[in-house]
């Protein structure tokens, strides 16, 4: 009864600690591998909570899927040794049913499972009841509502501690990290729930090792909670995700190089120079949204010479003008082709929904 409560609590303040760190191995192997994975991380003195996955949800069939419900007994003894609670994907009633059987602390779905809600109901379904904490990972496709629908569907089971792992979205043709970021959902996701736990996992996100260090202090200067890092005692030979792995050592030295920057500070003078600095973007913005409806004026403007004229709204001609020139001019003043492009894309449609109110009247 002992243990169990001192576990109870280790894993309530691993999951209120900030940031909190959960690593482990991408896939359970061998006991050895689990053992050794977990005191080495423990030892590094920086991670709170121990990941390993026991079933594993493949693209392609014939790779490794998992050791499975033998490992569980593994994170056991590796809580046991370590003292560090541990986490695991779960993907269907019988795999929560054994890994609450086997006393892991925290369940979390995975990308693939996320996808499916009837797959997320038949978890949610198994979890009713439980006390156990949960995290749900973004779906694999860049849809908010399905994540969200997967968070309302373990809350409405009655799960009262929810987190949210934000591990990239998949997107044909890119190239540079595994699953695009796309931090604008996640950040999107953080405002609708601010209550809930969120959690980056670069592993995932990057799939190569080069860039996790970047990708993680992104998430921490963008305020999340934590960091889930796949972490194995020898990467190049790991049964699942070997290129974006790295040993415990390299993730403490990796948390080390962390600039761990807080959303809020006590100090005085610096509220002050901050609060004025928001000022000054305050009024920047309010003059740009002036100018924009005054840019708006001009094109009802327009549109009434074109519909007295018999003239269509768009001219695809003088719209690659304004772009060209405007593309030009940024590229001077230090604003990015890209974030141009997309605010004259706005601007574009934004006028174009003016004109055809005009044409409309
Ligand atoms: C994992 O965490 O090893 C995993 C399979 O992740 P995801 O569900 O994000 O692909
Ligand atoms: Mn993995």
């Amino acid at each position: 009864m002992e243990a169990t409560e001192s576990v109870m609590n280790a894993t309530e303040q691993a999951w209120k600690k900030r940031p909190l760190i959960i690593s482990g191995p991408c896939s359970a192997e061998t006991e050895e591998q689990v053992m050794q994975t977990s005191q080495r991380l423990a030892a590094t003195g920086k991670v709170d909570m121990f990941r390993a996955g026991i079933w594993k949800p493949r693209t392609r069939p014939g790779s490794f899927e998992g050791i499975g419900t033998k490992g569980l007994a593994w994170l056991q003894q590796a809580k046991k040794a370590t003292g560090l609670p541990t986490a695991v994907e779960v993907a269907t009633a019988k795999q929560v049913e054994d890994a609450l059987h086997f006393d892991v602390d925290v369940l979390w779905l995975g990308a693939r499972t996320t996808v499916n809600p009837f797959s997320v109901q038949e978890l949610a379904d198994a979890l009713r009841g439980t006390t156990v904490p949960v995290m749900i990972k973004n779906p694999i496709n860049p849809d908010l509502e399905l994540w969200i629908g997967a968070v309302e569907r373990v809350a409405k089971a009655g799960v009262k501690e929810i987190g949210l792992i934000h591990r990239g979205f998949s997107s044909y043709g890119n190239t540079e990290y595994r699953n695009a970021p796309m931090w604008h959902l996640a950040i999107e996701m953080k405002r609708r729930h601010p209550g809930l736990l969120m959690i980056n996992d670069p592993s995932h996100i990057c799939g190569r090792r080069d860039i996790l260090q970047e990708v993680s202090q992104k998430a921490i200067d963008l305020d999340y909670d934590g960091l889930m890092i796949e972490a194995h005692i020898d990467p190049d030979n790991a049964w699942s995700d070997a290129k974006q792995q790295i040993t415990p050592e390299q993730l403490g030295e990796m948390l080390n190089g962390i600039v761990w920057r807080r959303e809020d500070i006590a100090s005085e003078e610096f509220h002050q120079a901050l609060d004025k600095l928001r000022n000054q973007i305050n009024h920047l913005d309010d003059e740009m949204m002036q100018i924009l409806s005054q840019r708006m004026k001009v094109a009802e403007k327009i549109a009434e010479y074109k519909k007295e004229n018999n003239i269509t709204i768009l001219q695809t001609n003088r719209w690659n003008e304004i772009l060209d020139r405007a593309c030009k001019r940024a590229e001077k003043i230090g604003l990015s082709k890209e974030f141009i492009t997309k605010y004259f894309d706005a601007v574009h449609m934004e006028s174009i929904s003016h004109q055809t109110k005009v044409f409309n009247s």
